[in-house]
């Protein structure tokens, strides 16, 4: 890791970091990337690891998709992750990309940055300086943009243990890309009595990058849950924000579909 690190500030200008490649190298083929440095983080020890820690989990930068779909021990303490990750792209892209490279590439129609979102995580970063942990809702600033310096690598996601916790990752995607067109990453809590303790909804493919819907958890929180409630509140998604236009849609169809989608997401999850 020091050796990567190192080289990354040596060549701080004109480097990138290789992790599954699934975004890099597309952008390399187009010319639309020239680093004059490539480094391969594939081969440190231990980066692909995911483990227990108290009531956390921590997913090495380098766990592939596929990792995390197939993985036993997250569908039963973390299913949101895998629930995101079998939605990505195709098997050959999800064999290879990782959940460190969709989160440090900070692509706004990404999944995993939803996701992560909903999960309040937190991202371990390493760098010149040492390591630091970075909040998931500090990291993203834009298309394509983070708060990530040229020399640092993200190492680990940790995300809790969701428990009891509802959860479900809807989204409405082109055949032909799969990419996000609306993504929703729902995470709910509700006790005995039909209370909403906790509602997390991560939303991504509709503006420059990933977000929580602040709005609607406030409208969720702490009421019963209904069918009426949950509509209203998803009604509220896209409040102050920019929503895009692109070919995939105009910015009141996308709209339209975040509000949809939400309130499905919720519904699934809450009856997962
Ligand atoms: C056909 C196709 C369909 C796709 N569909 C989807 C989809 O439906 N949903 C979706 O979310 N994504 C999709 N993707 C993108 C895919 O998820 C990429 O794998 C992901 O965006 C990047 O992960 P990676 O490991 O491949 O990173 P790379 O391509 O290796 O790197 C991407 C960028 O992040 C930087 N980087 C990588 N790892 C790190 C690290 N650990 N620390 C710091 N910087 C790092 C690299 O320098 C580069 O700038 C698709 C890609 C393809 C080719």
């Amino acid at each position: 890791m020091t050796d990567a690190v190192n080289y990354l500030s040596a060549h701080k200008d004109d480097v990138k970091i290789l992790s599954g490649g699934q975004s890099l190298l597309p952008l390399m083929k187009m010319r639309l990337s020239k680093p004059g440095f490539v480094v391969d983080i594939g081969r440190i020890p231990g980066l692909d690891d995911i483990t227990q820690e108290g009531d956390h989990i921590i997913i090495g930068a380098m766990a592939t998709y596929a990792q995390i779909e197939y993985s036993d021990f997250l569908k039963q303490n973390c299913p949101l992750l895998p629930q995101t990750a079998t939605t990505i792209a195709d098997v050959q892209v999800r064999n290879r990309g990782t959940i460190g490279g969709s989160i440090a590439h900070a692509d706004p129609a990404g999944d995993m940055p939803a996701a992560i979102l909903a999960l309040d995580a937190e991202i371990k970063v390493a760098g010149p300086n040492g390591e630091r942990w970075i909040k998931c809702q500090d990291f993203f600033l834009g298309l394509l943009m983070s708060v990530l310096e040229p020399d640092e690598i993200v190492t680990a996601i940790k995300v809790p243990v969701t428990g009891n916790d509802k959860t479900a990752y809807l989204k409405a995607a082109p055949r032909s890309s799969g990419f996000a067109v609306v993504g929703v990453a729902a995470r709910m809590a509700v006790d005995g009595t039909g209370n909403c303790n906790r509602a997390a909804i991560g939303i991504t493919g509709v503006t420059d990058k990933a977000y929580r819907a602040e709005r609607v958890e406030q409208m969720l929180t702490g009421k019963k849950l209904d069918a009426q409630l949950i509509e209203a509140a998803a009604a509220e998604a896209t409040r102050n924000i920019d929503v895009i236009e692109d070919i995939n849609g105009s910015s009141e169809y996308r709209k339209h579909l975040t509000e949809v989608y939400v309130a499905r997401a919720i519904e699934v999850a809450l009856r997962s």
